[in-house]
């Protein structure tokens, strides 16, 4: 069994102190493939060493953070364009728009946003969406770049049973962590009504640990608690959600 964690941070200071040990309970755990979203480019050489520690399991992605999109942007964005002509990176992210912490920055937001999906369809790679509190601004954006060439995750879904329909019209599977175990976390209601197919697992380590670990650092073993939530939610054995899951996560990633 090949569980996968389509969103991960494992570079952050967080782990500063036990990343192998971190590393190798996952591994135990049986989550192998790890995905790993940039930020900004003060983390670029931490996941470059990170991804030459674990070879087999790490596979990089190149964007500029919607929270980190400030006074420089344009030159981080220029970074993240250098960086995906240099080396292969499996996708663009994560992207998008952050209203909850600041919205002084909209206007750069959706620039950077629009200007990061268009990198992402010119090297024919998916984007991870990130989206708080700003599905209007994300889904506008969304139709007016949509196509065949444009296709993703909508990482740390949490909208309505509408709002994903909407997400998967966009060609865009639902990142499923987490939020999923918490009793407010709202989703559990509906995700039944979303084929497995569009679903890939995710943890967004060290933020958002499940259900029993909430408001603690989160790993990417922990993805296991939410692989037991969607058998709870799905009725179908854990093996299969893996395996579903993990080639969702195959098709998204090219690999
Ligand atoms: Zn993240």
């Amino acid at each position: 069994m090949i569980i996968t964690d389509t969103h991960t941070h494992l570079y952050s200071e967080a782990f500063d102190e036990d990343r192998d040990a971190m590393m190798q309970r996952a591994l135990d755990a049986g989550v192998q493939r790890f995905f790993i979203p940039a930020i900004d480019s003060t983390y670029t050489q931490a996941m470059l060493d990170l991804e030459s520690n674990y070879p087999k399991n790490v596979f990089l992605m190149m964007g500029l953070h919607p929270t980190h999109v400030k006074e420089n942007y344009k030159e981080e964005l220029a970074l993240v364009e250098k960086w995906l002509t240099k080396r292969k990176f499996y996708a663009v992210g994560e992207i998008g728009i952050d209203l909850y912490w600041d919205k002084t920055f909209l206007k750069q937001q959706q620039e950077a946003f629009v200007y990061q999906i268009r990198l992402a369809k010119k090297h024919q790679l998916p984007i991870v969406i990130h989206c708080r509190e700003s599905f209007d601004e994300i889904f506008e954006i969304l139709e007016q770049e949509k196509g065949d060439d444009l296709f993703g995750i909508f990482h740390c879904f949490t909208g309505t049973l509408e709002q994903a329909h909407k997400a998967l019209s966009y060609n865009m599977k639902l990142g499923i962590g987490g939020v999923a175990t918490f009793k407010n976390g709202k989703i559990d209601q509906f995700l039944n009504q979303i084929d497995l197919k569009h679903i890939v697992l995710e943890t967004d380590s060290p933020y958002l640990a499940p259900v029993p670990y909430r408001g603690k650092r989160n790993e990417s073993a922990y993805v296991n608690q939410v692989l037991e939530k969607l058998f709870f939610i799905y009725d179908r054995p854990v093996e299969e959600i893996a395996e579903i899951t993990t080639q969702n996560s195959v098709e998204v990633f090219g690999v």
